[in-house]
């Protein structure tokens, strides 16, 4: 059941949040996974687009997934790929409950 577990599930958003601050993030992530937590990138982007995402996540070492919502709200997103997430952190909240508008496509958060 979703959210339940004792562990948690975390959803890190990329652009302007990972980006920010790659070593500080990633000494977050690395902690959190010793700790037996879960920590996945979650992205606005397209699959095609979240492909560098991917490679930055090697660059760093991090054995997390990216899951690339195509500007979908990331929440009900994640909920079809079967994953509740627990605690999100993220430079625009707002992604997580509303897929990007038209007059804002081409960016990315
Ligand atoms: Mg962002």
């Amino acid at each position: 059941m979703c959210c339940e577990e004792n562990n948690i599930f975390i959803g890190l958003d990329y652009d302007d949040t990972f980006t920010r601050d790659p070593v500080g993030w990633a000494e977050f992530v690395k902690m959190m996974l010793a700790r037996g937590h879960e920590v996945m990138i979650v992205t606005w982007r397209t699959p095609e687009e979240a492909v560098e995402v991917g490679h930055d996540m090697n660059y760093w070492k991090l054995p997390v997934p990216v899951y690339a919502t195509s500007r979908k709200a990331k929440m009900k997103y994640m909920f079809e790929q079967g994953i509740c997430i627990d605690v999100v952190i993220d430079d625009n909240p707002n992604s997580w409950t509303t897929s990007m508008q038209p007059q804002s496509a081409g960016l990315w958060n």
